[in-house]
C-alpha cells in the first residue's frame, strides 16, 4: 500500500463522471518486467461504492426503456473505437500485465468479440410467441433486465473479461458496476473510457475499485440483482454463496488445471507445437492454460522433443519484440510458481526443464519464470493438485486413452482438455465420455466465440448460465409470460369463469 501523490491515480467511475477516490488505501500498480510503479488504485470507501450503485439504480430506471435499437447502435460504435485504439490498449495492458503485445491484442481481440456480439442484441433479446394457445388466445415472452448488475474480474484478461460482462448486461437493458482486478485495472478503464465515448449514458456503467470489502458490498447490496464473477475457484466459491444467499442470481467461471491427452496417431509436430504454446504461453496465466499434458502409449516418446520445444521459446518482457514468455503478474506470484516448483521436486516429480532464474537481458528486476517441465507426477503431488499458475507443464503417463480420460474426470477441476489424434471415432469417443466444460479436438485452447458461451464443469464453474453466447441473454434477463385475450366490441356476459379453457 502507498499514500504517494506522485504518479497518477486511478479513477472512480460514478454517475459518468471519472473522479478521484477519497480513500486513505491505496495500492500500486506496478510493470510486472520492470517493477516501475505506473499508477495507484485506490480501495474505494463504502460511500463511494453505494454513490454508484444508486447512480445505476436510478439510471436504470430510463435505461431498460431505451430502444433496442439505440442500444445496439452504442456497441456498433463502441467496437469501432476499440479497433481504432488497438495499439494503445495493447500497451497499457503488456504494461501493466506482462502478456507480450501480440496476446494482449489477443486479449482485446476477444473481448471485442463480445462487442460485436452485443451489437446484434436486437435478435438476440427476443421473445418466443404461441398463437391460439386457447381460443382467441396467444402467450408470448418477454426478457426484461434485471436492474442493476455487478461484475467482478481478476488480472489475466484485464481487457477480455470485463468485457465479457457489462457490454452484454447494459445492451440487454441493465446497468452495471464493475469491480476491476486492483492488479490490473488501466486497460480496463481506458475500455471503459471508450465506452462512454461511444455513448454508454452516465450511471449506466459505474467502476468502483477495492478487494474483498468491494466484492462483499457487491454480494450484499439490496440494489444489486446479479453478480458475475472470474477468478479463482477459492474467491468465487465465496462470491456464489454470499450472493445467492442474499437472493441474487450469480455466475462464477473459476479454476483450472486443464488436461491434454496425446494419442501416437497424433499429428506429432502439430501437436508439439500446440502444446508447447499452451502451456508456456501469457506465462501459463490463462484460466485454459494447459498444466497438464497425458502422453498415451508410444507418444510417451515424444517427451524429449517437447522439452525441446519448450527450450526454443523465448522470455522476456511483453513489449520485447520475439517474446514468447513474459513475466508473471506480481513477486508473489513469483515466488509462489518457484516454491510449487520446489514443493514437485521434492514429493518426486523428475524436472526435465527448470525455468527458475532466467537471464532476462535488460529485465533483472521482472517477475521471469521460464518454462518448466515435470515428467513422472502423480495425482497425490501438489504440483497436480494445485492451479501453479504459471509456465509449468506436469507430464503423465497412461496406456490407454480411457485411463487418460479417467484421470481427467476424477480432477476437481472441469474448465478446458484437448484431444490430439487423427482418429474420429477416438475423438467422438472423447467429447462423449469427459466431463469438462470447453473441449478441444486438436485445438489446445478452445475458448468458444461468443456465438456460444463460456462454461465449465465442476469447481470451474458455479451457477446454471455462462458469459456471453445466448446463455448471458438468460442470465442477465427475467422472462415473463404474457398470456392475452381480446374481447370483440359485441361480445357481452360471458360466463363467471377466471381460466381459459383449452380445447
Ligand atoms: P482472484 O480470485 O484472486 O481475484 C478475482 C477477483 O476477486 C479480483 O477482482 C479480486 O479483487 C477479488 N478478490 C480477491 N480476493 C478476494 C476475497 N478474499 N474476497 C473477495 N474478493 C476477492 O483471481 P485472480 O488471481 O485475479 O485470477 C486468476 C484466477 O482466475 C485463476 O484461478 C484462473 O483460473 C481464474 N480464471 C478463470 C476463468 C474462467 O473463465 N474459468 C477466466 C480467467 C481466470
Amino acid at each position: 500500500m502507498t499514500t504517494s501523490n506522485a504518479i497518477p491515480s486511478v479513477k472512480l467511475l460514478i454517475n459518468g463522471e471519472f473522479v478521484e477516490s477519497r480513500t486513505s488505501q491505496w495500492r500500486d500498480v506496478v510493470n510486472p518486467a520492470t517493477q516501475e510503479v505506473l499508477a495507484r488504485v485506490p480501495f474505494a470507501t463504502t460511500e463511494e461504492m453505494n454513490a454508484a450503485v444508486a447512480s445505476a439504480k436510478e439510471a436504470f430506471k430510463t435505461w431498460r426503456k431505451t430502444p433496442i435499437g439505440a442500444r445496439a447502435r452504442i456497441f456498433l460504435k463502441y467496437q469501432q473505437l476499440i479497433r481504432e485504439n488497438m495499439k494503445e490498449l495493447a500497451a497499457i495492458l503488456t504494461a501493466e500485465q506482462g502478456k507480450t503485445l501480440p496476446d494482449a491484442e489477443g486479449d482485446i481481440f476477444r473481448g471485442l468479440e463480445v462487442v460485436e456480439h452485443a451489437a446484434n442484441i436486437g435478435t438476440l433479446q427476443m421473445g418466443e410467441l404461441a398463437n391460439n394457445v386457447a381460443g382467441g388466445v396467444d402467450t408470448y415472452t418477454l426478457l426484461q433486465p434485471l436492474g442493476v448488475c455487478a461484475g467482478i474480474t481478476p488480472f489475466n484478461f484485464p481487457a477480455m473479461i470485463p468485457l465479457w460482462m457489462f457490454p452484454m448486461a447494459i445492451a440487454t437493458g441493465n446497468t452495471f458496476i464493475l469491480k476491476p482486478s486492483e492488479q490490473d485495472p488501466m486497460v480496463t478503464m481506458r475500455l471503459v473510457e471508450l465506452a462512454l465515448e461511444a455513448g454508454v449514458p452516465p450511471g449506466v456503467l459505474n467502476v468502483i475499485h477495492g478487494g474483498a470489502d468491494a466484492v462483499n458490498l457487491l454480494c450484499d447490496h439490496p440494489d444489486i440483482k446479479a453478480v458475475s464473477f472470474v477468478g479463482s475457484t477459492k474467491v468465487g466459491t465465496h462470491v456464489y454463496n454470499r450472493a445467492t444467499l442474499n437472493g441474487k442470481r450469480a455466475q462464477c467461471m473459476m479454476g483450472a488445471k486443464n488436461h491434454a491427452i496425446v494419442l501416437p496417431d497424433a499429428n506429432k509436430q502439430q501437436t508439439l507445437n500446440n502444446l508447447a504454446g499452451a502451456a508456456f504461453g501469457a506465462a501459463g496465466q490463462r484460466c485454459m492454460a494447459l498444466s497438464v499434458v497425458i502422453l498415451v502409449g508410444e507418444a510417451q516418446a515424444w517427451l524429449p522433443e517437447l522439452v525441446e520445444k519448450a527450450k526454443s521459446l523465448k522470455i522476456g518482457a511483453g513489449v520485447e519484440p520475439g517474446a514468447d514468455v513474459g513475466p508473471v503478474i506480481s513477486c508473489a506470484a513469483l515466488d509462489r510458481v518457484s516454491s510449487l516448483i520446489a514443493t514437485g521436486e521434492r514429493e518426486g516429480a523428475r524436472l526435465v526443464l527448470d525455468g527458475r532464474n532466467p537471464e532476462v537481458s535488460g529485465y533483472a528486476q521482472g517477475n521471469f519464470v521460464g518454462p518448466t517441465i515435470f515428467d513422472g507426477v502423480t495425482a497425490e503431488m501438489s504440483i497436480y493438485r494445485e492451479e501453479v499458475f504459471g509456465p509449468v507443464l506436469c507430464v503423465m503417463h497412461a496406456a490407454t486413452m480411457n485411463e487418460a480420460i479417467a484421470l481427467i474426470n476424477a480432477n476437481p477441476n472441469g474448465n478446458g482438455t484437448a484431444l490430439f489424434t487423427r482418429s474420429g471415432a477416438a475423438a467422438r469417443h472423447f467429447q462423449e465420455e469427459i466431463d469438462v466444460g470447453q473441449v478441444g479436438i486438436n485445438v489446445p485452447i478452445p475458448v468458444p466465440v461468443p456465438l456460444f458461451s463460456f462454461t465449465g464443469s465442476r469447481a470451474s464453474k458455479l451457477g446454471d448460465l455462462g458469459p456471453y453466447g445466448k446463455q448471458v441473454v438468460q442470465f442477465y434477463t427475467q422472462t415473463k409470460t404474457v398470456t392475452q385475450r381480446w374481447f370483440d366490441e359485441d361480445e357481452v356476459g360471458g360466463a363467471v369463469n377466471t381460466t381459459i379453457t383449452l380445447k
